[in-house]
């Protein structure tokens, strides 16, 4: 069969949001790139479908028209005025996330089910610099000098694509950091989550708030509860894999045992109905630093294992390390330097530097977690007291004060009542 050759600057493997990231920017920077996914779009992706306000950071960046587009459809897309947490005693705190809210504020966050974000995503990389194969098939990746070559197969035509850069944007179960990487040998810290839909579940927040429901059984994961458009809505639970592992857990199990038995949750299912098979799918959690490039290669999003260790948050780190992405990439071009020295400062050490506390405080958030004790205490104190909410309510954006919640002094001064 005769290949067909193609030329370009960027090979991206992935087209969900951290493929999609960074072909918005690419195309911003004027550099040319092809987008290879082996589903055909709209797809679905097991989530959670809450969007963070860092979400809607990158796609006001690429383009704001995007976002009022988002904030203006109702059908697909639920804003989101906050979280509550729910103790392990069963005690529920509402905190908003944000306090100066006025009636042209928009909304922080949003949800919107995975098939219908991904896709307008996808439709948002159409651009003369993007070229894109959906339902392709890769079936090679190697480097040679200093260009990857990738091997593809598309409607039966069998493709060799050649350039100086290649990107993992390719989820969880990624190929380019198992096949070109040698990364794979580093190994991952995972949770594993399960997601149902429902329809006709009561006692949803007028504003939307997504709920966490921190269970003694599910420590230090819980299952969530988050409002969908249409009175729907994306019920889950996510716990570590390991613990999963030592306790045997039967994560199905447990999740249908809470919602008929838990007695804060179990009345409002009373009459609501699952609308679809219960999913599982892994999320590799960003515990700790990881190489996230080397020559000719740079990883984005679950690739590069991203997924906020306490929130579970990963599509608003995958948008964003792609824009990061492009932002190397564009340094990369213009030096003509693809080396693993250059983009370890051009990428990792930027998205560390800009990731790497957020990340830090939400890898001990998880381990404090464990503590139902002190899940309790500082739930009960809050429902108590609002100075108390109103400084966890701007932890969500200020990086400082949600350091507090690693020391101990944070939690004696709660003790104290100062
Ligand atoms: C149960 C669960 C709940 C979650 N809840 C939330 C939540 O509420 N909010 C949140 O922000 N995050 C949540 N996450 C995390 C979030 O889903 C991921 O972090 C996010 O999807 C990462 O985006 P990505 O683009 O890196 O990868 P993906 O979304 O997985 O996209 C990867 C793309 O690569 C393609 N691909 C894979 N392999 C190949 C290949 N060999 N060839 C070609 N294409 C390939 C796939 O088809 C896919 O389109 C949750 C995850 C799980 C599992």
């Amino acid at each position: 069969m005769a290949v067909l050759q193609l030329d370009t600057t960027v090979i991206i493997i992935g087209a969900g949001p951290a493929g999609a990231g960074t072909s918005f920017f690419l195309t911003k920077y004027g550099i040319p790139h092809i987008v290879i996914d082996k589903e055909t779009f709209p797809r679905d992706k097991v989530c959670g479908d809450a969007c963070s306000g860092k979400t809607a950071l990158v796609i006001n960046r690429a383009n704001p028209e995007w976002l009022a587009e988002i904030l203006g459809d109702a059908q697909s897309f639920l804003p989101s005025w906050g979280i509550t947490f729910v103790a392990p005693d069963g005690k529920a705190l509402d905190i908003p996330f944000t306090l100066q809210r006025t009636p042209e504020t928009p909304a922080p966050g949003f949800t919107v089910p995975r098939i219908a974000l991904d896709d307008f995503l996808f439709r948002k990389m159409t651009s003369p610099l993007c070229t894109i194969f959906e339902g392709a098939t890769v079936g090679s990746i190697e480097r040679t000098g200093d260009l990857v070559k990738v091997g593809m197969t598309h409607n039966g035509t069998a493709y060799e694509i050649t350039a100086p850069m290649l990107i993992g944007a390719d989820g969880d179960k990624g190929i380019v950091r198992k096949k070109f990487s040698g990364l794979d040998t580093i190994p991952k810290t995972y949770a594993v989550g399960l997601r149902a839909y429902y329809e006709g579940l009561t006692g949803l927040s007028k504003d939307n708030f997504i709920e966490l429901h921190f269970l003694p059984e599910l420590l230090p994961g819980y299952l969530w509860i988050f409002p969908l458009p249409g009175g729907k809505a994306n019920v889950g639970v996510g716990i570590l894999s390991e613990v999963v592992r030592k306790k045997k857990i039967n994560l199905r199990e447990q999740m249908l045992h809470a919602i008929k038995t838990n007695p804060q949750i179990a009345p409002r299912f009373a009459h609501a109905k699952l609308q679809d098979k219960i999913q599982g799918w892994g999320l590799p959690l960003a515990m700790e630093r990881q190489p996230l490039s080397g020559d000719n290669f740079m990883l984005t999003g679950d690739a590069a294992c991203l997924v906020d260790p306490f929130s579970g948050e990963g599509i608003g780190n995958a948008l964003y390390s792609g824009m990061l992405a492009a932002m190397a990439m564009q340094q990369a071009v213009e030096q003509k330097n693809y080396s693993a020295a250059f983009l370890k400062t051009a990428y990792d050490d930027v998205l560390y530097k800009r990731l790497g506390d957020e990340l830090r405080i939400s890898a001990a958030l998880h381990k404090l977690c464990r503590y139902q004790w002190l899940f309790n205490f500082v739930v009960n104190k809050a429902i108590k007291s609002p100075s108390l909410r109103n400084t966890i309510s701007a932890m969500f954006t200020n990086m400082d004060l949600r350091d507090q919640l690693r020391k101990p002094s944070f939690y004696l001064k709660i003790l104290f009542n100062r």
